[in-house]
């Protein structure tokens, strides 16, 4: 097996579609063997037995982010499958455009359990499979809405901004075991996630982006396969911006 990733078991959450089914595409090209875990089912299956040939290098399995046991039987799978785990992406993520005062306390803890307590569990449950191997890369998808505001996504922007600094705190926990964590902080990036916003407001966010349009998810996955990789082997507790210059004004 040849690539920037051969030899490693990587798990990526949301990989049924969007960035985290580009990140999958791009892993398997580079060598790693890879446990796909979301709640779209029927994508993430048809994803695998897509990239299942001629030999086994991808899994899907159904990961509810918010849940404990669904996290324990995915790392499981990465075991019984593949020998172990050796990267996690925690991807899985969904935007809310509720306000302050628009939200409610369900929306909010959707969210929130999605985008912060999933990323949370994946770790938690990550380390230990990743000590046996003697250490891991952890990547938490953040975004640029976790570093800068914007009107009328309020419990996006908390779980986002969240995201960035529980890296950080993992990344020290976790320095001893050779276990990085990092972030990455996508800006405006062409997928179904911004099937909700009206052509009109993408084409904003278009002008508000220094290079002038929506980034790629080959251009975020790009990024992820660096700090998957033995590239990135100093690399840790840090976030890397990905956003054609959104935050650089
Ligand atoms: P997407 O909506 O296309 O994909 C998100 C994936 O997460 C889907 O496959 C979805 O089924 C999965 N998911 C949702 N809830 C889940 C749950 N409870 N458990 C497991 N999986 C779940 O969007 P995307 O753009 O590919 O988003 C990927 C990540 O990038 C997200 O964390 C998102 O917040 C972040 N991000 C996106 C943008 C953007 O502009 N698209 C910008 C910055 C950050």
């Amino acid at each position: 097996m040849t690539g920037r990733l051969a030899g490693k078991v990587a798990l990526i959450t949301g990989g049924s579609r969007g960035q985290g089914e580009c990140e999958v595409r791009r892993f398997v090209t580079e060598g790693a063997r890879v446990v796909v875990g979301d709640v779209l089912d029927e994508e993430g299956k048809t994803l695998c037995e897509r990239l299942n040939q001629p030999e086994h290098v991808a899994t899907y399995v159904h990961l509810d982010v918010r849940n404990a046991h669904e996290w324990e039987a995915a790392v499981g799978t990465a075991g019984r499958d593949f020998g172990g785990l050796d990267v996690l992406v925690n991807n899985a993520g969904v935007l809310s455009m509720a306000g302050v005062e628009a939200m409610t306390e369900d929306e909010w803890d959707r969210v929130t359990g999605i985008n912060q307590k999933g990323v949370w569990l994946g770790m938690r449950q990550a380390v230990a499979a990743m000590r046996d191997r003697g250490g891991g890369s952890i990547i938490n998808i953040s975004s640029i809405y976790g570093l800068v505001g914007s009107p009328g996504s309020v419990a996006y922007h908390a779980s986002k901004g969240a995201v960035r600094l529980m890296t950080k705190a993992a990344a020290l926990e976790y320095a001893a075991e050779g276990i990085r964590v990092n972030s990455v902080l996508p800006g405006i990036i062409a997928t179904p996630m911004l099937e909700g916003l009206s052509a009109e407001q993408r084409k904003a966010l278009d002008t508000v982006t220094p290079l002038g349009r929506e980034g790629t998810p080959e251009e975020i996955a790009n990024v992820v396969l660096f700090l998957a990789s033995d590239e990135a082997s100093f690399v840790t507790g840090t976030e890397i911006v990905a956003d054609g210059g959104y935050t650089a004004a």
